[in-house]
């Protein structure tokens, strides 16, 4: 995948810089090496706790071999990240994840979609939606981010722009409404899938937390156990402020996936790997540019692999 490949070059070149300066004229790993990695691995992102744990295995790789090449490094790096990530693809499954699928027994699928305000939430669902639509899918969409005039309006514009319906009431009034008839239209229309978008005012956090089981409760009395995606948009180029976001979303809200954008601006890439660590929260999705098909599901072996292409 080129666009995957382009939208982590500043990751890939700086890690690989830094970890090209930890290990020159060093041919085994040794506690030195590690020390690098250490620091290499942090200045990514990857967060001290995901950090700690790799380095500890590598360690204990180390322990037990006795004798570990600097030049295997890479391919063991490679092998640990990978059994950190979590991509939810089917276990087993060799298929590229980009088929953005929906689950053929849930219908309408209905995702609710939460993350602080300039993340890149709109964008994700605007470009979600084009996803699914050229896949044939039916989508309705929900403007329940009824905070900002320009989120209703955004979403409106995608709308018209990929040709799926947006339920919205305006600047205002009541998320909660909002979801209620998209999940009733999509449900009518026989949708296949619903989007609801919410407002992200962390800083009332009691307010959102009411916010968001009011609009679960009113959407289950249509679908009884929607929302069956809850899914937090991280912007990874923030760095440890998306740990922090995720910290204090998971505790307003149960989320069952994450996508984390604007990977293409950041060498900050790490992020991904420490917050699906740290969270066991699988990542869906990635973006890794403006473009429309710069939203792709994720796929933990191909993010490694362009990583240490
Ligand atoms: P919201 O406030 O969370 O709804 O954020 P928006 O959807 O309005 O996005 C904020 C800005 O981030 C917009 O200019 C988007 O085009 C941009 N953006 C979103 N995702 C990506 C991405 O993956 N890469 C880049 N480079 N920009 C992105």
């Amino acid at each position: 995948k080129e666009s995957l490949d382009k939208g982590l070059e500043k990751t890939k070149d700086s890690f690989f810089s830094k970890l090209g300066r930890a290990v020159v004229g060093k041919a085994t790993v040794d506690e030195e090496v590690l020390d690098e990695l250490e620091s290499v691995l942090i200045s990514s992102d990857v967060g001290v706790e995901t950090t700690v744990k790799i380095i500890n295995r590598i360690e204990a790789r180390v322990a037990r071999d006795k004798y570990m090449g600097t030049s295997e490094l890479d391919s063991i790096l490679r092998e640990e990240i990978a059994g950190l990530l979590s991509d939810n693809k089917p276990t087993g499954s060799n298929v590229p994840n980009d088929d953005f699928s929906l689950p053929a027994d849930k219908k309408p699928y209905v995702i609710m979609v939460v993350g602080v305000n300039g993340v890149g939430k709109t964008t994700t669902i605007g470009k979600l939606a084009a996803q699914f639509h050229k896949r044939g899918k039916q989508v309705v969409l929900g403007a329940g981010d009824t905070f900002r005039a320009a989120a209703v309006d955004q979403l409106k514009l995608w709308g018209d722009r990929v040709g799926v319906p947006v339920i919205s009431h305006g600047m205002n009034t009541d998320p909660s409404a909002v979801a209620f008839d998209a999940v009733k239209k999509g449900t009518e229309m026989g949708a296949d899938v619903v989007i609801i978008d919410t407002a992200g005012r962390l800083h009332t956090k009691v307010n959102l937390m009411n916010e968001l089981s009011k609009i679960k409760r009113v959407m289950q009395k249509f679908i009884p156990d929607a929302p069956h995606e809850v899914l937090l948009v991280l912007d990874g180029s923030t760095g440890q402020n998306a740990f922090i976001q995720a910290t204090e979303f998971t505790k307003v809200t149960e989320v069952t996936a994450l996508a984390i954008t604007k990977l293409d601006g950041t060498a900050k890439g790490g992020v991904v790997i420490g917050i699906s660590d740290q969270f066991q929260i699988p990542v869906k999705y990635i973006g890794v540019g403006e473009k429309i098909e710069d939203l792709q599901a994720f796929d933990k072996m191909e993010f490694v692999d362009s990583f240490f292409k």
